[in-house]
């Protein structure tokens, strides 16, 4: 893959519920590594966003595997795993280091062609996922506050135009 499309994501969502189960058949997708901030949940909120618990039980039911990896708050992570019943993983090294997208692998137990990152931030969510040969929809974030630190991802995001998806064709 070129150096400036591992910054880009496959596909572009407004939001997670946009993300069908028949999309993902028709995608070759089996299994969703799940972002928690911002994807599942506003930034400053514990519950997970309205139509979000709909979405997870529409995706279970059509035998999605699911897991969420996330690089944020303990006690947040472990309330909303509970709250949707899904397994989580809490990157040792914070994404976009691969590690986590590995346990994530893992718990899912699909080959990764099988696999998509669902994020919303470029730089962790899916340059991370993109250079595992994960393949990766961004989607807005459902609030603009973040962590302090995100605020230099999404100035790359705009200075580099990295949130247009990239339209790669899937693999055959
Ligand atoms: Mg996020």
């Amino acid at each position: 893959m070129g150096a400036a499309l591992q910054f880009r994501p496959d596909h572009k969502f407004s939001r997670v519920s946009e993300i069908t189960p028949d999309f993902l058949a028709r995608e070759g997708i089996r299994g969703l590594i799940l972002d928690l901030d911002n994807t599942l949940t506003r930034w400053e909120e514990d519950k997970v966003a309205p139509t979000v618990p709909e979405w997870i039980d529409a995706l279970k039911q059509a035998g999605m595997r699911l897991v969420i990896l996330s690089n944020g708050l303990r006690e947040k992570q472990d309330t909303v795993a509970r709250a949707l019943d899904l397994p989580l993983v809490r990157a040792p090294m914070p994404k976009p280091f691969a590690v986590g997208f590995l346990k994530a692998l893992e718990v899912i137990g699909l080959p990764r062609e099988e696999v998509a990152m669902v994020g919303d931030i470029v730089m962790t969510d899916i340059w991370g996922a993109n250079r595992l040969g994960i393949r990766t929809m961004l989607v807005e974030p459902l609030s603009t506050r973040d962590f302090p630190g995100t605020k230099v991802w999404r100035a790359l995001e705009v200075l580099f135009n990295l949130r247009r998806p990239c339209g790669r064709k899937p693999a055959p």
